[in-house]
């Protein structure tokens, strides 16, 4: 009977999205609830790597990017203290290498990308103004209590429900009894200017990553290449949750004011920077209660000093997918082992991108130390430090029932 239902989906992010879309390509009904509008991403750069990009091409995601997505040539690291080149990667290497490109995206049109392609097959539906508030499971079935923004209350049944919720999951603390989010104490400042309004003698074609003592910055081009995406990520005890509180640009404009000449230039007078306190999960709680199970941010909010983020949601949703396709065993059995196909890789790429904060700010002989053995890293060596993620397909992955 339950096999019937759709699986439920809580959330139309960039996680809720990937799991609509394979698990319909395993023909498998889905019904998608978001409490906003939809789409609803607000705007920043996301960037995307080969791990990722395979599924996003499988589930026939890639016409609605082409006109948006952009492989910058190179992902150039330079001292935020001194301005020195540190190192460099070639990004047009990734293709070949890991038989799927590398991009940079504006996560806006990711979303549409992934909502477009979803809207077009008839085995996801997608409802908006829905609010997950209450979960009920019996042998056969989940149920959902959704609420509208009038106040209506709507129910909803399913064979499993997908809780895509984003870092601030309430599923995940109400429902599963894992732990919330904990903040970083690092803030990051984001903006996408028009390539017009960027200083001439700027590097805007390529990735950008600046290092310097409690604070870094990285830009790199989206929307087809006419716009660029800053983020600048500094330490700062700063909590409020949501993605879009104002940013006081005089504020950062003196947190930077000992940068290199050419990155005061590019923030110097820009207005409408918005900012957001970075948190994250510890990676080794539980995702699964009964029919119930998270994915992407809910499952493993994580810093973004390895650009992973999305990349792990939609590798998540590759992996479900196939749990739930695969495995001949009750939905709780299928869930479960989607949670232990995925939690090593993830909890190693959320360890990997703690140290990574670390490592990024940084100072004095560390700092010195850090840019040394980047200078003298060949690049290849450096390259095949990303071999373990970027190389990643979801058919290489073995279930533990
Ligand atoms: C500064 C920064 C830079 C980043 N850069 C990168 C990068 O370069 N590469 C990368 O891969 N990742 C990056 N990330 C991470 C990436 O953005 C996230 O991991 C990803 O967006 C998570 O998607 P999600 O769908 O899990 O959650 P979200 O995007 O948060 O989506 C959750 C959705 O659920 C909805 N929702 C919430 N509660 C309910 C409810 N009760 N009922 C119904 N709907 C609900 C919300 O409205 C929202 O639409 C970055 C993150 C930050 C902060």
């Amino acid at each position: 009977m339950t096999e019937q239902l759709p699986i439920i989906i809580a959330g139309a992010g960039i996680g809720g999205l990937s799991a609509a879309l394979a698990l319909a390509h395993k023909n498998i009904p889905v019904l998608l609830l978001e409490r906003n509008r939809v789409p609803t991403e607000v705007g920043a750069g996301v960037q995307i790597s080969p791990n990722a990009t395979a599924s996003l091409r499988d589930w026939g995601v890639w016409p609605y990017l082409s006109e948006h997505a952009v492989t910058p040539p190179q992902i150039n690291i330079f001292s935020g203290f001194s301005g020195r080149p540190l190192s460099s990667l070639d990004t047009r290497d990734f293709e070949s290498r890991y038989g799927s490109p590398y991009f940079v995206v504006h996560r806006a049109d990711l979303h549409q990308a992934l909502y477009h392609r979803a809207s077009q097959l008839d085995l996801i539906e997608i409802l908006e103004d829905r609010e997950v508030r209450e979960i009920a499971q019996t042998d056969d079935y989940i149920e959902v209590r959704s609420k509208r923004d009038n106040g209506t209350q709507r129910f909803y049944r399913g064979s499993a429900l997908i809780a895509a919720d984003g870092v601030w999951s309430r599923v995940r603390t109400e429902h599963v009894g894992s732990s919330p989010a904990t903040y970083s104490g690092k803030t990051a400042w984001r903006i996408t200017m028009p390539m017009q309004m960027v200083p001439k003698h700027f590097d805007s074609q390529n990735v950008g990553l600046w290092l310097s003592p409690k604070a870094h910055l990285v830009h790199y081009p989206v929307v087809g290449g006419h716009m660029l995406n800053i983020v600048a990520i500094v330490d700062e005890n700063w909590t409020e949750e949501g993605w879009s509180a104002p940013g006081d640009a005089a504020w950062l404009n003196k947190r930077f004011s000992r940068w290199p000449l050419e990155i005061r230039e590019l923030l110097a007078e820009r207005e409408g920077w918005l900012k957001w306190a970075l948190c994250g999960h510890k990676p080794d709680q539980h995702w699964v209660k009964g029919k119930v199970a998270l994915l992407g941010d809910a499952a493993h909010g994580m810093l973004p000093f390895m650009a992973q983020g999305a990349g792990m949601a939609i590798e998540d949703a590759a992996i479900l997918a196939r749990a739930i396709d695969e495995i001949s065993a009750s939905m709780h059995i299928r869930l479960m082992a989607y949670e232990r196909a995925r939690k090593a890789r993830v909890s190693q790429v959320v360890n990997r991108a703690a140290k990574n904060g670390d490592i990024y700010h940084f100072s004095g002989p560390l700092a010195t130390a850090r840019n040394m053995t980047m200078r003298l890293m060949p690049r290849t060596q450096l390259l095949k430090k990303f071999d373990w993620i970027y190389s990643w397909r979801p058919d290489q992955v073995q279930f533990d029932i």
